[in-house]
This record gives C-alpha cells, sequence and structure tokens, in this order.
C-alpha cells in the first residue's frame, strides 16, 4: 500500500469479488447460450419433424426469452445472495478484529485485563487464544515486574532505615561514634551491596550475560569441592555431611565449575541454616536420563507445599523476619535457579512439609559423547 492511501473497506472488496464472479459467470451463460443454444435448438426441433417457418421462428424467440429471463433471474438472486453473504461474513469479521484492535489498543495502554472472546472460525479462534495467552503474559510480566519494584524498596528500606537512625543517635549524642556505630553502619552498608550484587547476578543469569566457561566436568568432583568448603561450617553447627558420589561408571556434566560451585555452595548453605544441631545433610551424584542431577537434601525445617514453587522467586522468604535476620538477601535461589537455567539445567525442590527436610536438585545436561551407562538413582 503506498503511503497516505487508505486501504478500501473489506465488505466492499468482498462483496466486489463476489459480484465480478456473478457477471464473470453469467457473461460465460449468455455467450454459450447465444452461439450453441440457437442452432442446438434448430436442430431438435428439425429431428423431431417440426419444419415449419413460422413454428420454428416462434419457437426459438420463446425459447430465447425463456433463456435470458432465467439467467437475469439468476443473475439478481446470484447478486443478491453475494450481498447477504458479503455483509454476514464481514460483519462477524468486523465484530472480532474489532475487538482484537480495542484489546490490543487497551494492553498498549497498560491495561492488561481485557480479554476477547473466542471467534466461532477456527482460524479466528485460534488467532484470539493466541491474542489472550499473550495478554495473560504481558499480565504476568507486569505484575512480577511491579512486585519485584515494591520488594526492591522495601528491602532497600530497611537497611536505610536502620542507617537513619544510627546517624540520628550519633548527632543526638545518644550514642558515641566509636566501634558500635561503624559496626551498625558497615553492616548496613554491607546488607545493601550485597543486595545490589544478588540482583546484579540475577539479571545477568537471566539475559545470559554470565559468560559461562562451560566444559565436560566431572560430577562427583564438583560435588566434593562444594562438600570440602564447606564442611567447617558444618563442623562447627555440628550437622552431619555426608557426599555420595555415582559409582556406577564414568559420569560428565556440561557444566562451568565456578558457577556449580556457588549454587551447590548456595544450596548448602540454606540446609545448613535450616537443620537442627545433630542434623543431617547429603550431597548425592545421580545419573538421571540424559542429565546428570546433584542433590543436596536435609532432615531439617522442611518447606510447606504452599512455598515450594515459591522460594525460587526473587526476595520469597519462607519466614521473612527470621530469614531476613540470618542476612540472607532472599535471592539466592533465584540466582541459584537462573545459574542452572543459563546452563540449560534445571533447579527443583521437593520436600514432604514442614519438619520433613528438603531436596534441591541440580541437573545438568551431560557432556557430549558421555552417555556410556545409564543406571537411574530411586
Ligand atoms: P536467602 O538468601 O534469604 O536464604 P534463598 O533464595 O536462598 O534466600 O531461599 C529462599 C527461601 O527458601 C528461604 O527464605 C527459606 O525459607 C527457604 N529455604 C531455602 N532452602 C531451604 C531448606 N534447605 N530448608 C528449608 N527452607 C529452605
Amino acid at each position: 500500500m503506498s503511503p497516505g492511501r487508505q486501504p478500501g473497506s473489506l465488505t466492499t472488496r468482498l462483496l466486489a469479488s463476489q459480484i465480478g464472479v456473478s457477471v464473470a459467470m453469467a457473461l460465460t451463460m449468455v455467450v454459450v447460450a447465444a452461439v450453441a443454444g440457437p442452432p442446438l435448438f434448430k436442430a431438435h426441433m428439425q429431428e423431431a419433424g417440426h419444419t415449419s417457418p413460422e413454428l420454428l421462428e416462434h419457437s426459438q424467440v420463446a425459447f430465447d426469452t425463456a433463456g435470458m429471463l432465467a439467467l437475469g433471474i439468476g443473475l439478481a438472486i446470484a447478486a443478491t445472495g453475494a450481498i447477504i453473504v458479503s455483509v454476514l461474513i464481514t460483519g462477524r469479521l468486523r465484530r472480532s478484529l474489532t475487538d482484537l484492535g480495542e484489546a490490543a489498543t487497551h494492553i498498549s495502554e497498560g491495561d492488561y485485563r481485557l480479554r476477547v472472546a473466542s471467534a466461532d472460525s477456527r482460524e479466528l479462534a485460534t488467532l484470539a487464544d493466541s491474542f489472550n495467552t499473550m495478554a495473560d503474559k504481558l499480565a504476568g510480566v507486569e505484575q512480577s515486574r511491579r512486585r519485584l519494584l515494591t520488594d526492591l524498596a522495601h528491602e532497600i528500606r530497611t537497611p536505610l532505615a536502620s542507617m537513619e537512625i544510627c546517624v540520628e543517635s550519633l548527632e543526638d549524642g545518644v550514642i558515641e561514634p566509636g566501634p558500635e556505630a561503624w559496626q551498625i553502619l558497615s553492616s548496613q552498608i554491607d546488607r545493601i551491596s550485597r543486595l545490589a550484587d544478588d540482583l546484579g547476578q540475577v539479571s545477568a543469569a537471566e539475559e545470559g550475560r554470565l559468560n559461562l566457561d562451560l566444559r565436560p566436568t566431572d560430577p562427583n568432583v564438583l560435588a566434593e569441592t562444594a562438600v570440602l568448603v564447606a564442611r567447617d561450617e558444618f563442623e562447627r553447627k555440628q550437622v552431619e555431611l555426608q557426599l555420595h558420589p555415582y559409582l556406577d561408571g564414568a559420569l560428565s556434566a556440561e557444566a562451568d565449575p565456578a558457577r556449580i560451585g556457588q549454587v551447590l555452595g548456595n544450596l548448602l548453605a540454606n540446609a545448613l541454616r535450616h537443620t537442627p544441631l545433630g542434623g543431617r545433610v547429603d550431597v548425592t551424584v545421580i545419573a538421571d536420563g540424559d542429565k546428570v542431577g546433584l542433590q543436596v537434601s536435609d532432615n531439617g525445617d522442611g518447606i510447606a507445599a504452599e512455598h515450594l514453587s515459591q522460594i525460587f522467586e526473587r526476595f520469597y522468604r519462607v519466614d521473612s523476619a527470621r530469614d531476613r535476620d540470618h542476612g540472607g538477601t532472599g535471592v539466592g535461589l533465584a540466582i541459584s535457579r537462573a545459574i542452572a537455567r543459563a546452563h540449560g539445567g534445571e533447579l527443583s525442590a521437593i520436600s514432604e512439609g514442614l519438619g520433613s527436610g528438603s531436596t534441591f536438585t541440580l541437573r545438568l545436561s551431560r557432556a557430549a559423547g558421555t552417555s556410556e551407562k545409564l543406571h537411574p538413582t530411586p
């Protein structure tokens, strides 16, 4: 379409095309009837023994008149039918397209509630379904963007409020400038900078900016290293830490060892935080179909079913006050899952419920050409 030229109406176009087809059909019939009709009619009359010229001429006129009348009526009916069909079809099309257009306008203005009704033709119904799915997704993205901003404001406000109180107390002479005040201020600054780091990492992982150094890696070594790093902390808190390597053949995962070390470190820190003194945490390496699994399970607090799907969201804490006091930013699992997904893997959690412990499973792709032995571990 050339710029500035308005496209024609759908009804007019459909009507014009239907009338065009009817006229072409009628013209063809007129031409065929005019060329082939009279000689055929005459031949049939003569075969039947009618040779009188007046009778033949009279019959010919009657034949021509009847033929033209039939064609004229037929053409009028076809044109009327074309108009009715065009108006009905375009009426329906127009209703569906207008609904879609209105809904799209609402969405572009930031109102994500409007949905379009399913149309009665398959193609329009598919279009309406796809549109509604897109609107649902956009509404979800918008909702999580708003929640993220609210949570972020809340997370920043808490340490800022502590710093404000501390500075005011210093000004009023309620507390002396000294180690105690510096300790309060520096711990809150630490908290804000940890939050900024964590958020930066989730965004980087989710946007694929992590620059992973992927290479075939022995998952037993990954698990062993993570256990070695965490061992001291576990001993201090008197929580048993057990490693169960995969011993049923060679296993290799496509992984960035440093990033996976970070995920396992986070899972182990969480497990330790949520397992009481005398409890136990197990790190198990499993072969799981075309994936390699690294499991961290504990027999501690457990997670209630209603929280299980949410713990991977940014800032989600099951017990906000207590978990915040432990120093977590509520972003650890979001980072871990984003890293797992950046690897083409997944991080999931199961728990029988409160008091029954939890199991976190990190699944990674097997390194190419290493699918020799598959013994799924239960
Ligand atoms: P944080 O950094 O604050 O620990 P995470 O994203 O790592 O946040 O964890 C989110 C929430 O999931 C935590 O607040 C905690 O309630 C819950 N959680 C994580 N790991 C475990 C676990 N092993 N057992 C029980 N709850 C857990």
